[in-house]
């Protein structure tokens, strides 16, 4: 099997490391990442100007490139362009921090694996869920390594991925893997107001992730009891029950 691993948090991140070191036991691994930090950049892609790629050596990986782009343009480039082969599968991670709920859509991590299964490949992204930058991966580079070795057999639809959020916690609390949906969680949103040296205000987000609804089937909620939540989710963005109200309202 052939991997495409990629992630937001850059080449260097302590997660990618630990995921290229995991998916190396399933098969060949090619590494295209963000040559630096680029979470929270959703699916942005790089159109006013060039993309660079420079090829590395990293441990467990048959080829390395860190790209100065999104994770969405590693995907994109590394598969049409960069890689002498397709990738099997895609998986993008471990991301520091959750990607339940709202974080989803602004996240990179999940962004990679979506762009993966755009282009039509098993695509699945892997979170742990705490931005404790020192945390322990080797829960969540297991996890991920299970659930990428079933990607295949899984027959996920077309357009369709997972997004597998992993506890942080240590294995003899941890109960196993709960199939979840998207949780209605957010953030209260927050800016820290500073002055630069000549007096003139700037922004920096911080905000505060509020639990609105304890949903029992969603991810947040599996999270917080001590399973790994595995989300299938897709990018088909209409509203089907609401695009049949407005036929009837536009359309009589
Ligand atoms: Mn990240």
């Amino acid at each position: 099997m052939r991997i495409l691993v990629t992630n937001d948090d850059g080449i260097t991140s302590r997660g990618i490391q630990a995921l290229t070191a995991a998916m190396a036991r399933l098969g060949e691994v090619m590494v295209v990442a963000p040559d630096r930090q680029q979470s929270a950049v959703g699916h942005a892609l790089t159109v006013a100007s060039p993309l660079r790629a420079v090829s590395m050596e990293l441990e467990h990986a048959s080829i390395a490139y860190a790209v100065n782009g999104t994770p969405a343009d590693c995907v994109k480039l590394g598969v049409s362009t960069l890689l002498p082969f397709r990738p099997d599968i895609v998986v993008s991670g471990i991301n520091h921090g959750s990607n339940t709920s709202v974080n989803a859509i602004y996240s990179g991590t999940v962004s990679a694996a979506t762009e993966g299964t755009l282009m039509g490949i098993p695509s699945m992204a892997v979170s742990l869920a705490t931005f404790n930058s020192s945390a322990d991966m080797s829960l969540a580079a297991e996890v991920a390594y299970d659930i990428a070795s079933r990607l295949l057999d899984l027959s996920l639809p077309a357009g369709t991925l997972l997004n597998v959020n992993v506890p942080p916690i240590d294995r003899a609390n941890y109960r196993g893997v709960k199939v979840t949906r998207q949780g209605h969680n957010a953030w209260k949103d927050g800016y820290d107001v500073r002055k630069d040296p000549q007096g003139h205000p700037y922004y920096w987000l911080t905000g505060e992730f509020v639990t609105l609804s304890e949903q029992e089937d969603g991810d947040d909620f599996a999270v917080q009891q001590g399973w790994t939540a595995v989300t299938p989710i897709h990018y088909e963005l209409t509203n089907v029950a609401e695009l049949n109200r407005l036929k009837g309202l536009f359309e009589r």
